[in-house]
């Protein structure tokens, strides 16, 4: 079993770290991870300039690949040749905060899998709730015990798996619950930081977003103490209203 693990967050984030540690229990692992945080960069690609690649070796002492680029960028990088051999799973995460509802949208985390998923390489991007104190070690050990049955049962082609997990003491957690993706509230503000001549500057800032709390959804089953597990599809398509439009009259 080989297994491809990245993030959003930057190669040196703790949450890697105990990915890594967690999964090289059961797998052989290669790591391959932005130099920088690349947080809600969505499904990027760094065009203006080289994508570079080097070695650096983790707090663990083992040796990891590093690039300049998106998460997307490296988990391409990785599956057209860098790594030995194709992975059987790519992993991303842990993320630092939750990605649920339209976050998907905005996730680095999120588009590092939906990237294996174009490679037809089956993947499952990871995150832990909360905006600060986080604890990656109960994330870490579920992450173990879901890939396992991933690779037991495969995925169907298009589809990745998005995990969100509490975080509070494992035993806190309440379950596992499959989820659809619920709807995010952003309450964003814009900082004016500066202002100079005709140019003014701009901070977000603003209280982290909240959700409404839809039975079924991965913000209930998160706020209720339940890890949610939502399967996604890169087909975008509304096929229902798809139905609908074929009656316009163009
Ligand atoms: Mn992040």
């Amino acid at each position: 079993m080989y297994l491809l693990l990245t993030n959003d967050d930057g190669v040196q984030s703790a949450g890697l770290l105990a990915l890594k540690r967690s999964l090289e229990e059961v797998a052989e692992v290669a790591v391959f991870a932005p130099d920088r945080n690349w947080s809600a960069a969505g499904h990027s690609r760094l065009l203006e300039e080289p994508l570079t690649v080097r070695t650096l070796r983790l707090a663990d002492g083992s040796t990891v690949l590093v690039s300049n680029g998106t998460p997307s960028d490296c988990v391409a990088l990785a599956l057209m040749g860098l790594l030995p051999r194709r992975p059987d799973l790519v992993v991303s995460g842990i993320n630092r905060g939750p990605n649920v509802g339209s976050d998907v949208t905005y996730s680095g985390t999120v588009a590092a899998a939906m990237e294996a998923v174009l490679f037809e390489v089956p993947a499952i991007a990871i995150s832990l709730d909360g905006y600060e104190n986080w604890d990656f070690s109960f994330a870490a050990s579920f992450a173990r015990r879901l890939v396992l049955e991933v690779l037991r049962r495969g995925l169907p082609p298009g589809v990745l798996l998005n995990v969100n997990v509490p975080n509070r003491p494992a035993g806190e957690i309440r379950g596992v619950a499959m989820t659809r993706l619920g709807r995010r509230i952003y309450r964003d503000e814009w900082e004016l930081i500066a202002e100079e001549g005709e140019e003014r500057r701009y901070r977000l800032g603003g209280p982290p977003p909240t959700g409404e709390l839809l039975p079924g959804t991965d913000l209930a089953a998160l706020a209720a103490g339940y890890i949610s597990i939502t399967p996604l599809h890169l087909d975008l398509t509304d096929h229902r209203f798809l139905e609908e439009m074929r009656t316009w009259e163009l």
